[in-house]
């Protein structure tokens, strides 16, 4: 780093991380997996739907030797090499190179590759200490279902609950979109809500009201292991308009569901979402727990619909008298949609906001966006943030980060908005102390 004249040396915390999340079914991988994973988008868009449904199905029931064969009769291989081709010149390739040779030095690509696979499997904990500590990272909130916090100690690795599995206690209705996204978040939310129910040694309950029990209890439990704040990722799989429902309409949808024919409509899938969303959400706001919404853009693969991603479609939500304490947090900077994040952090006062994804993403975008969201709003809405698990990406994300929030405050300096010391505070604000005032932690 050179140069930095308002962020050097202040420390960061990381307000959106996966550090130490390993998906159920998810191998050990070099940094090579994340751009093989960004080309599936190509592959998808370039091959027949039942085809890619069928190869997506084979790789990740790990049938290894068929995925393959199947892999070759379509073309995959060549589709992907021409992805990792076209992605060379994307912010995030030059971000992920940066921050491997941050990590392991100067090497050759497909030294790189393997240095990053066997840091990996050595000591991944250690690896991302190590991340933390080039970055000037003082700690992370981390959106992992469980954590061993011998492995991730607590001062640094704080986990953040997502609330979804939670959302859909009898799965969704078939999907028949483009992609394997969405469903993929489906069966984690799934899964996730599983091994909850396994943890409080209970089937899942026969009535909404036990079902709400066990759901608050669930919570409760994990709050006392540690985690710090809850998030919803939904907008992966339902659209961002939660609306309050009726006790009797709840009641009603948790009995068509439990009880109906195998096809239930997909309302009543929404409507119970609904309920739980406002019944946890309240819950939060009377234990001061805050809580992170996904907004904006999704993967690079088909899935999430951008439309209905959009923050403004939370407002029924953000103007429910209920709900006027809750501490908000809305997440990677909303894109497309950063504007909508402004009027509504502006409007609401229990509204914040986090760029965590634009900084591996994003180049000049990223100085736009804080330049609006600084100059308009007051200085303790803003948060860091990276959005990934990949140490690698945290240091180049840190460092990008620090680099764009550092140009905007010379700049505002520079044209006399604000003063040096307010640039100073700003920075102070944006990279750890709005997020330790919000989840009330040290840093
Ligand atoms: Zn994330």
């Amino acid at each position: 780093m050179t140069s930095l004249t308002y962020t050097d040396g202040v420390p960061a915390v990381d307000h959106h991380s996966h550090a130490g999340y390993v998906r159920p079914g998810q191998r050990i991988a070099g940094l090579d997996a994340y751009e093989r994973e960004n080309a599936l988008g190509h592959v998808e868009g370039n091959v027949h739907h039942d085809d890619y449904q069928r190869y997506m199905a084979l790789e990740e029931s790990g049938k290894d030797e068929e995925a393959q064969a199947l892999a070759e009769s379509i073309g995959v291989p060549a589709l992907v090499a021409a992805s990792l081709r076209f992605q060379s010149t994307t912010v995030h390739a030059r971000a992920l190179r940066d921050g491997a040779r941050a990590l392991y030095g100067d090497h050759p690509e497909a030294e790189l590759v393997e240095m990053s696979r066997q840091a990996r499997a050595d000591d991944f904990p250690g690896l991302y200490d190590r991340a933390l500590h080039l970055s000037g990272t003082a700690g992370v909130l981390t959106d992992i279902p469980e954590i061993d916090s011998e492995a991730w100690p607590h001062r640094r690795y704080k986990p953040i609950a997502r609330i979804d599995p939670y959302l859909y206690p009898f799965g969704h209705p078939r999907w028949q979109g483009r992609g394997s996204d969405t469903p993929r978040f489906r069966r984690i939310f799934s899964h996730v809500l599983d091994r909850q129910l396994e943890r409080a040694g209970i089937a899942l309950p026969g009535t909404l009201g036990e079902y709400e029990d066990f759901v608050l209890s669930s919570l409760r439990r994990r709050r006392s292991e540690g985690f710090v704040g809850l998030k919803i990722a939904s907008a992966y799989v339902r659209p961002l308009s939660f609306q309050r429902v009726g006790r009797a309409e709840a009641e009603a949808a948790w009995a068509a569901l439990a009880g109906g024919p195998r096809e239930v409509p997909e309302a009543a899938h929404r409507v119970l979402s609904d309920h739980l969303v406002f019944a946890i959400l309240e819950w939060a706001t009377a234990e001061g727990m805050p809580v992170q919404i996904h907004t904006g853009f999704g993967h690079a693969e088909p899935g999430l619909r951008v439309a209905t991603a959009d923050p403004l479609l939370l407002e029924p939500l953000l103007a429910d008298p209920a709900l006027n304490r809750l501490k908000v947090i809305l997440i990677h900077g909303g894109f497309p949609y950063s504007s909508h994040l402004t009027a509504l952090a502006h409007a609401y006062g229990n509204v914040h906001l986090d760029f965590s994804w634009m900084p591996y993403l994003h180049h000049h975008v990223v100085g736009r966006v804080l330049e609006e969201w600084l100059e308009f709003l007051p200085a303790d809405r803003v948060m860091y943030g990276t959005d990934t698990g990949s140490p690698e990406l945290h240091v180049s994300a840190t460092e990008r980060a620090r680099a764009a929030l550092d140009g905007v405050l010379a700049e505002g300096v520079g044209s006399r908005l604000w003063s040096t010391s307010q640039a100073c505070w700003l920075a102070e604000r944006v990279l750890h102390r709005n997020l330790c005032d919000v989840y009330e932690v040290g840093l």
